[in-house]
């Protein structure tokens, strides 16, 4: 009997486009002798659907109009469909995919997943949770702050006056997201409040962030059986000042991706030794990229981020970064699927 593999696309998050890419190239290359896909479409207003038509229909979003192929308005515990699901793999980016919370549905409906469990990517995707585990690891971690929502509404004018302390050019993030999405840079107090407006759209946390003069190194992350696996990093070179959401994903845009980065055996070096260390602080499992960066006059390296299900189109950074270590881009597909697990130990 086929495994039945119920792929989850696109997401309430600021990444469901991305997410779409993702999983149409993920299900280009799965095995279909050994497989049977469901295709699970969650809309960016939260609506889970089941899809059987053409896979490829779900990169433009075209599949969500093709409404005789689509079963929708079901109970996830009790429709069939989906608790014959053996095993999922939840191609999500951003809030409410890639940060714990569908990953608390699969562990109660005990069924195995691909990527983090609960806590790792809750901890992953919230940034000032995560430098705080990365400086408890002993991670460089670059100078930052962060302020809530009622902070601000409270008191926006110290707040100011303390980044302005500081000195600028900063980034403002919401401190939930991804894909550079509510990510902004600013030179001075105006653009400052108008970064922060814009964050706040996305979460109600906020971090800023001083800026670094740096080179971004990625690492890529992968548990086989037990053992915690770092890739040969790899570096983004943004065609932009710096890489936004447009960099990364418009085709008429020239951001590159250089593999191995062009960097000292050393650095590279150190930063897989702090990319496992960082996976294994936030409690990761599977899979995850993690992004550094090295200044540019002094070498100094920092982490960034990091991200429990990273952007995974064939051209994206996390898969390349195995592939230059001899995994096609089908082998891990299949290698993640094999390792997915429910993460709970229960009884
Ligand atoms: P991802 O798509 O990787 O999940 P993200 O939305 O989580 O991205 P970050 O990686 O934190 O966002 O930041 C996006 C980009 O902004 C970085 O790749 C880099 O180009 C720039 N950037 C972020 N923080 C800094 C900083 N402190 N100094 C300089 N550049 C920065
Ligand atoms: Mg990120
Ligand atoms: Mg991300
Ligand atoms: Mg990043």
């Amino acid at each position: 009997k086929k495994i039945n593999l119920g792929i989850v696309f696109g997401g309430q998050s600021g990444e469901h486009e991305v997410s779409r890419a993702s999983a149409c190239n993920v299900i280009e290359v799965i095995d279909k002798e050994k497989y049977d896909i469901t295709l699970i479409g969650i809309t960016k207003d939260g609506d889970w659907k089941v899809y059987t038509g053409d896979y490829k229909n779900i990169k433009d979003g075209s599949w969500e109009q093709d409404t005789d192929k689509i079963h929708a308005d079901f109970s996830i515990f009790h429709d069939p469909i989906i608790q014959d699901v053996d095993v999922f793999f939840p191609v999500l980016h951003g809030p409410m995919g890639e940060d714990g919370t569908i990953q608390g549905l699969f562990e109660l409906m005990n069924k195995p997943y691909v990527g983090c469990g609960v806590l790792a990517s809750a901890a992953g995707m919230d940034k000032v949770a995560s430098k705080m585990l990365f400086e408890s690891a002993g991670i460089p971690v670059g100078p930052y702050v962060y302020f809530k929502r009622k902070d601000w509404e409270k008191d926006p004018d110290s707040i100011i006056d303390d980044i302005a302390g500081r000195g600028f050019p900063v980034f403002i993030k919401p401190s939930n997201m991804g894909s550079s999405v509510g990510i902004s840079k600013a030179h001075n107090k105006e653009e400052f409040i108008d970064g922060v407006n814009e964050a706040l759209r996305y979460d109600n946390k906020i971090v800023v962030e001083g800026f670094l003069n740096a080179r971004e190194i990625e690492c890529a992350v992968l548990e086989e059986n037990g053992e915690i696996k770092a890739a040969i990093p790899g570096e983004v070179v943004a065609s932009k000042e710096f890489y936004d959401y447009e960099a990364k994903y418009s085709d008429d845009q020239d951001s590159k991706i250089v593999i191995p980065a062009q960097i000292s055996d050393a650095l590279l070096e150190k930063i897989r030794e702090y990319a496992i260390k960082a996976f294994e602080v936030i409690d990761g499992s599977s899979l995850s990229r993690v992004d550094f960066f090295v200044t540019r006059a002094t070498y100094n390296i920092y982490i960034n981020e990091i991200n429990t299900m990273p952007g995974f189109t064939n051209i994206s950074m996390y898969p390349k970064m195995w592939e230059n270590m001899g995994i096609s881009y089908a082998e891990l597909v299949e290698k993640l699927i094999q390792g997915a697990s429910v993460k709970r130990v229960n009884n």
